[in-house]
């Protein structure tokens, strides 16, 4: 039963949100993949296929009256859609992170950040003072980084931008796609 202290309730819940790339099915598949094979025996938590992402911007804890505010700033993005090629794999060892990325930036991926962060300001976000390091983490706790190869580069045609809600739950995180903005080829 929906009452009105219900929809009051749910315009305020405060909900861990992000802006990111989500890769098809197949590609998430082989990228999982990758990483597999290259922890082979090394200790680590590989992330599975439906959780591999591309975060753009990290909007943290939001409480409902925000949201909007962020979903209006996601239709403020004008960028075309581009192709990222992964051909990079790296880990952060303090982190101990393994990842996939571009070996270089891509100048319609880093406009496509700078744009969403214009925007996401004015709802009062303070963009990371880091420059923006393109990854897609492929597993955590990894102790030891083997030594990784020159990855088989994976061509990304990246049309869409998604705003995500992560749910912490005991098993990991858990994603939820809540809303999807096309980037329109020029
Ligand atoms: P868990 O926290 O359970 O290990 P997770 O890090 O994947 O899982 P979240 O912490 O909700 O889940 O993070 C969602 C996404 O945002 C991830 O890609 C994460 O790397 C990124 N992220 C999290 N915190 C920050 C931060 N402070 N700055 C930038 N990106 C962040
Ligand atoms: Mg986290």
């Amino acid at each position: 039963m929906t009452t009105d202290a219900n929809v009051a309730d749910a315009s305020v819940h405060p909900r861990r949100l992000f802006f990111a790339l989500w890769p098809a099915p197949v590609l998430a598949e082989e990228l999982t993949r990758d990483g597999a094979q290259w922890l082979a025996q090394a200790h680590a938590r590989p992330i599975r296929p439906e959780n591999i992402h591309l975060t753009l911007a990290f909007l943290g804890v939001v409480h409902g009256e925000r949201v909007e505010c962020f979903r209006q700033a996601a239709t403020q993005v004008t960028t075309p859609a581009f192709t990222l090629v992964l051909d990079h794999a790296e880990c952060f060892r303090r982190a101990g992170i393994l990842w996939v990325g571009p070996s270089a930036l891509p100048a319609l991926l880093l406009a496509l950040v700078q744009q969403l962060n214009a925007a996401l300001r004015a709802c009062g976000y303070q963009p990371e003072r880091r420059d923006y390091r393109a990854h897609i983490s492929l597993a955590r706790q990894v102790r030891r980084c083997p030594r990784l190869p020159v990855p088989v580069p994976r061509a990304w045609e990246v049309r869409e931008f998604v705003l995500v809600e992560s749910h912490l739950e005991p098993g990991g995180a858990r994603y939820e796609i809540l809303e999807r903005w096309p980037l329109t080829a020029q």
